[in-house]
């Protein structure tokens, strides 16, 4: 047990601000601030240095599927540190970690999938993704197809190709998108749809239609793929509309174009079924994969490749030239098969699909009543509420208000974490809740949200 006070949380913001850059941050404005000190985490909850306790409403960043503190992760770990604690899957050699996992990914993914490529990220699984798909078609004697088309607000990592493949302009303006890389717009009712009075199914296959526009745009004999996530995340938990995903693999088949969905988030149970692409009832040919493989309590990602493109690199591809270090790491490949286990032990998936993840969409729902809240989504443990101005008009508040921030900091004060992208607020908490922790979330939620109204109106904002 931590025994921490106030003194050492400021030894320790200080520090933090002279020597520690961190991602997706504005430094300067962190160091005026200082940085939260997490010290020890258990199930769902969260303790900062000040002992303070906080319910974790985004299961770290997206990847605790199984909670904190799960004593089989944490023996996994221990047990291969001893056992051999590194070996390379370079060379010819493999280790019993490594191919138990890729045995037990080919038993729990969908039946295309009987081969992965382990990687040390997500970030790392899309820049895979991004070398095998050209490499496939290479292979199959089309080497014009080099373009992979996305999404605008689609996210997928952090590296040169991730943040390509990402839609974020912020990312795009520092650093630029690689060559034969291009977006469509995001099948996003509430912005596009709304408006024009469409209903959520004819605007999905609308918004579907936007990518054959794009294929026919760059030329179908240049177009390799396409990549999404079932739900988008960091964008904002962006639930599709139900006609959208089966439209994309009907062009995609159409035009011959693989289809790629993105699971780093959706992935392991967290949409209510093992991979979001059965919640959309897709058929991708390849799926990026990392934080629940492993609930993140060590890196790990890889791609699942299906037999479409296994068998062209496998029976005629020769040398594929791409790896990493850290490719099948042991370690993380024995904590990822407690991981797994412990998700099959505890039927977490069914969980989702028919308790906790329904109870959280009924509970989510009842928040539409509230003066501030415009839209509510959700899909099993993911939830978003968009946050405005003028309900009965729909009418967002201006960027510049930053409304969303104002909320997030409520929930930071009062002991609940929950992400703002934009003026949406949003929330994917561990599998293993049960209805009495949603009840206690949805409580902060509701708590926090009225704190907001009131500081809105103090502002004359509203
Ligand atoms: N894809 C998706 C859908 C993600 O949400 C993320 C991370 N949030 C990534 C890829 C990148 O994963 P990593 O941060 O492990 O590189």
């Amino acid at each position: 047990m931590n025994t921490v006070t106030q003194e050492s949380t400021r030894q320790w913001q200080a520090a933090d601000a002279q020597h520690f850059l961190h991602p997706f941050t504005d430094h300067a404005g962190l160091a005026r601030k200082g940085a939260r000190i997490i010290t020890r985490a258990d199930n769902i909850y969260l303790w900062d240095s000040e002992g303070n306790k906080i319910l974790d409403a985004m299961s770290g960043l997206w990847c605790v599927n199984v909670g904190y503190g799960q004593q089989p992760l944490i023996d996994a770990a221990t047990r291969q540190m001893k056992e051999l604690p590194f070996y390379n899957t370079f060379f010819q050699t493999s280790h019993p970690p490594a191919i138990e996992l890729a045995e037990l990914l080919a038993q729990v993914t969908p039946p295309q999938f009987q081969h992965v490529f382990f990687t040390g990220s997500g970030s790392e699984g899309n820049d895979t993704i991004v070398r095998m798909v050209r490499r496939y078609w290479d292979i199959k004697g089309e080497p014009a197809r080099k373009v992979i088309i996305s999404r605008f607000n689609g996210y997928h990592g952090s590296t040169m190709a991730g943040s390509s493949l990402s839609g974020m302009k912020g990312m795009h303006d520092q650093g630029g998108v690689i060559p034969d890389i291009t977006h469509i717009e995001q099948p996003h009712w509430f912005e596009h749809g709304r408006p024009q009075n469409l209903s959520r199914e004819d605007f999905g296959l609308i918004a579907a239609g936007w990518l054959e526009t794009k294929i026919l745009e760059v030329g179908p004999e240049r177009v390799a793929a396409f990549i999404g996530e079932p739900v988008q995340g960091a964008g904002g938990v962006m639930v599709p509309p139900s006609t959208y995903w089966p439209e994309i693999q009907r062009i995609c088949d159409k035009y011959g174009i693989l289809l790629v969905s993105d699971e780093v988030i959706c992935g392991f149970g967290r949409t209510g079924h093992w991979f979001g692409c059965e919640t959309m009832d897709v058929k991708p040919d390849l799926m990026t994969i990392a934080k629940g493989i492993t609930s993140g309590y060590v890196p790990l990602g890889g791609v699942m490749v299906g037999e479409r493109v296994a068998r062209a690199l496998i029976d005629e591809g020769g040398e594929f030239n791409h790896g990493f270090t850290y490719s099948g790491h042991p370690v993380a490949c024995a904590v990822a098969l407690a991981n797994i286990r412990l998700i099959q032990q505890l039927d977490l998936v069914r969980h989702v699909r028919e308790d906790i993840g329904p109870y959280l969409a009924q509970r989510f729902a009842e928040l539409a009543d509230h003066p501030l809240v415009g839209e509510v989504q959700s899909c099993g443990m993911m939830g978003a509420v968009q946050l405005v101005k003028d309900k009965a008009a729909s009418t967002l508040f201006e960027p510049d208000l930053e409304v969303g921030m104002l909320c997030r900091a409520h929930c930071f004060g009062n002991g609940l974490i929950m992400r703002a992208v934009g003026d949406r607020m949003i929330v994917a908490p561990p599998l293993v809740m049960t209805r009495a922790q949603v009840d206690e979330m949805m409580a902060l939620i509701r708590r926090c949200l009225d704190l907001t109204l009131a500081e809105l109106h103090q502002r004359s904002w509203l």
